[in-house]
């Protein structure tokens, strides 16, 4: 082995050693309430294809249209070979969609992350996150180069103290210092909610700037399933609004919506967009033909499905995510392997994507699974936290 690899091995063993070790599972199956893992068909509660569109008829048919009409491949960056329609019909869709002036779609939602923020703040600036955003927020915040400031999650008095001690730094040091929060509508670890409306409140009153990440929101909530600045009416009072193509609407890629301005200037600044081949127009097309069903009463009826089997599953999670926290590392992963065994696929999460002594499973509902489904999913969950009390108790 090369003194390369064997360094290499010697970090591997570390991760494994920690119960920290992750490996990919090849799926010889579509994303669906059932997958085939292992050449083993099991239950699938991990994917964040939350109205079942990932395999839906009219979004693969989309795709293939676009395939036909516009090729396999986009060529170059939108920038560079010129920008494919299918780009612009999905951008007007989503900004229809929103309610927003303009739209602009990236690679993924990470791509959309790192891009946005990088190109509205420096390091003069200030970014102010929830203790809890995703990864790519934070790993945005900080190649930005601005001040980075934590407030504990979802506490509105913690954020207000960052707020004031941001508009006071910003007077001392007598540099125009723009003031960024960051925030998501439905937490992608923990499926509890920001309050938003009080948020967006703080935010004006200190003048800062709000981007909301709506990546488990949209399709999900608010009178049209635009997300949850619809459904607390705050869609025009939140400068930056994210989401991602990739889960509620079935295909794959991350969106901006907001002003005409914003949207200009990340086509000028945003470097994930500039530097980076657009994605293939099927996945915008599919994206499309899921903004499309999102709205449709075909939408509304998989939305009304999906929060039918969320009740049923008489869980304390209002949400589609239900993680149910068990601690230590191996905790999460003998909990897994127990469920996987009775056929059920629920992933254990575990450190880096949540803090260490939080490990847990995540289980996801989508519109795809059935009462029945849902009812051995809780017949098993039912078993394993009897197995866990009995355990614990001497
Ligand atoms: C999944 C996710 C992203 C990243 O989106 P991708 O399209 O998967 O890159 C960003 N933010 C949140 C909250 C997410 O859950």
């Amino acid at each position: 082995m090369s003194a390369f690899d064997l360094e290499l091995k010697t970090r591997l063993d570390a991760i494994r050693d920690a119960g920290l070790l992750r490996e990919l599972r090849g799926v010889d199956s579509p994303q669906g309430p059932r997958i085939r893992l292992g050449g083993r068909e099991l239950l699938n509660f991990s994917s964040n294809d939350y109205l079942g569109l990932a395999n839906h008829p009219s979004l693969k048919e989309a795709a293939i249209n676009a395939v036909e009409k516009f090729g396999a491949g986009a060529g170059a960056s939108r920038l560079i070979c010129g920008s494919l329609a299918p780009f612009h019909e999905l951008e007007e869709a989503l900004a229809s969609f929103k309610g927003t002036e303009a739209a602009l779609t990236f690679s993924t939602g990470y791509a959309t992350a790192l891009g946005t923020i990088t190109a509205l703040l420096g390091k003069d600036d200030i970014i102010i996150l929830d203790r809890l955003v995703h990864a790519s927020i934070v790993d945005a915040a900080k190649l930005s180069g601005a001040k980075l400031r934590i407030f504990a999650h979802n506490d509105l008095n913690d954020l207000e103290a960052k707020l004031r001690w941001a508009k006071e730094s910003g007077h001392a040091s007598r540099v125009l210092r723009h003031i960024l929060v960051v925030t998501e509508s439905i937490f992608s670890m923990d499926g509890d909610t920001a309050p938003l409306k009080e948020i967006v409140e703080l935010k004006d009153k200190y003048g800062a700037w709000l981007m909301l990440d709506e990546a488990h929101a949209t399709g999900l909530y608010g009178p049209h399933r635009r997300g949850l600045a619809e459904a607390v009416d705050g869609s025009d009072c939140i400068e930056i609004q994210m989401g991602t193509l990739g889960k509620a609407l079935g295909a794959s890629g991350g969106y901006i919506c907001g002003s005409r301005a914003l949207i200009d200037l990340l086509v000028n600044r945003a470097r994930s967009f500039i530097f980076s081949t657009a994605p293939v127009p099927a996945a915008a097309a599919a994206a499309n033909a899921g903004v499309k069903l999102v709205q449709s009463t075909e939408g509304r009826r998989l939305n009304e499905l999906l929060w039918s089997r969320v009740g049923e599953l008489h869980s304390s999670s209002s949400g589609a995510i239900i993680p149910i926290i068990l601690g230590e590392e191996s905790a999460a992963l003998t909990a897994g392997a127990k469920l996987r065994e009775q056929g059920l696929f629920v992933p254990a999460i575990r450190y880096p994507t949540v803090a260490r002594g939080t490990a847990r499973l995540r289980v996801t509902l989508t519109a795809a699974h059935s009462a029945k489904d849902v009812a051995e999913l809780a017949r098993a969950l039912g078993d394993l936290k009897s197995e866990i009390a009995n355990s614990k108790s001497p």
